[in-house]
């Protein structure tokens, strides 16, 4: 085998093996089945493979690419677009996806239609917006008309069921007011057309909430998981707002290693006429005199936010990056890095999602 290359995403299997077999048992013990969300690594045929082997039956993705990809690799999983689709993608969703979160009735006609021409089912998920405001219907009403259209008139569609999403623009949290709300509508939709829904999906990772603390409705019976099985507790705001029994899970199946390409003494303030960043910030910086520095290669066009990797050695802190840069203060560090040396990193959710989807970032299975 040749040397490794850098930067690098290196993945554990087996954690992250171990990460979507707690969350699905977690849910399953509660009657809840879990959609694997496989957007935040990029739909990485290997980890959706362990979310596969971990007992997960369900694959859901806000990108079409990244479902046709698990598709066209014969994975055995009901696929479901997660972010309402677009208008140009209909003959793609309908090929790829058994079904999708809709909440338009002009998409609904359009995915009839595409499903009709295709001969098949394809399954919608109506949304309703409980107040986060970005997808779903405002009205209740609007969301019932649109289940009794889909039911009634819609040959090529089936409503399979309804739910919604909490915590991403408006970071409202999925208390138990909102489930319990998402579980009357859904009872009201069940009255309407006369049988049961099949899902009632109350959401992603912040939604374990309501299963750590017990309050979610019988009725809600499905989550999307993404982020508390790919990055386990380490990322606060998007996992639980700091629950403690997320602590079951790891949070580093995923580590980014980036490689030492200088290292040197150097003072820690700028020296200079200060204008802005690489990015076209104004900064303030902080005078700690000389310090010993690495840079490494790999940079924010990489992983977004430095703030958003973790060094997992002591001693190693972030200072700063530019698009191809990362700065690191080593000064304390028990030993020195050196020219070739390798630095580890554990990553939040949006820096893997970047570092995935980074054609200069080589995945690596562990
Ligand atoms: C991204 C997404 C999810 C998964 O969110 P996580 O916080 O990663 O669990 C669920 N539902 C929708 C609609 C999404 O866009």
């Amino acid at each position: 085998m040749g040397e490794r290359m850098y930067p690098a995403v290196v993945i554990d299997h087996s954690k992250l093996k171990e990460n979507a077999g707690k969350v699905r048992e977690l849910c399953g013990s509660r009657g809840i089945r879990v959609a694997g969300v496989i957007k935040g690594a990029n739909g990485i045929l290997s980890v959706v493979e362990d979310m596969v082997d971990s007992g997960i039956d369900m694959l859901a993705s806000s990108r079409m690419e990244q479902l046709a990809r698990v598709k066209d690799a014969g994975i055995k999983a009901e696929l479901l677009m997660i972010r309402v689709p677009m208008l140009c993608e209909i003959q793609e969703l309908v090929r790829v996806c058994d079904l999708s979160l809709n909440s338009e009735i002009r998409t609904l006609e359009a995915i009839n239609e595409e499903a009709l021409r295709q001969g098949k089912k394809h399954g919608v998920v109506l949304m309703a917006d409980l107040g986060d405001l970005r997808e779903g219907f405002f009205d209740p009403e609007d969301l019932k008309a649109a289940a009794l259209h889909v039911e009634n008139h819609l040959e090529g569609l089936v409503l399979r069921g309804i739910g919604t999403n909490l915590g991403c623009y408006g970071s409202v949290m999925p208390t138990e007011d909102k489930m319990e709300a998402l579980a009357s509508l859904a009872e009201e939709v069940q009255g309407l057309i006369g049988r049961p829904l099949e899902i009632v999906s109350g959401g992603a990772t912040s939604s374990l909430m309501g299963v750590f603390d017990n309050y979610m409705p019988d009725t809600v019976n499905m989550l999307r998981i993404g982020a508390g099985i790919l990055v386990g507790p380490l990322d606060e705001t998007c996992t639980c707002y700091h629950y403690d029994q997320m602590k079951m899970l790891n949070d580093d199946c995923f580590t980014l290693e980036a490689q030492v390409i200088e290292v040197k003494k150097k003072a820690s303030h700028p020296q200079g006429t200060l204008g802005v960043d690489a990015f076209g910030h104004k900064k303030t910086y902080v005078d700690r005199g000389m310090r010993t520095r690495a840079l490494c290669a790999v940079g924010g066009a990489d992983f977004g936010d430095p703030e958003d990797i973790i060094p997992i050695d002591p001693g190693v802190e972030v200072v700063g990056c530019s698009g191809d840069h990362l700065i690191l203060d080593v000064e304390d560090a028990p030993e020195k890095p050196a020219v070739g040396d390798v630095i580890r990193f554990k990553t939040k959710y949006t820096a893997l999602l970047r570092l995935t989807g980074s054609e200069n970032v080589h995945i690596i299975d562990k």
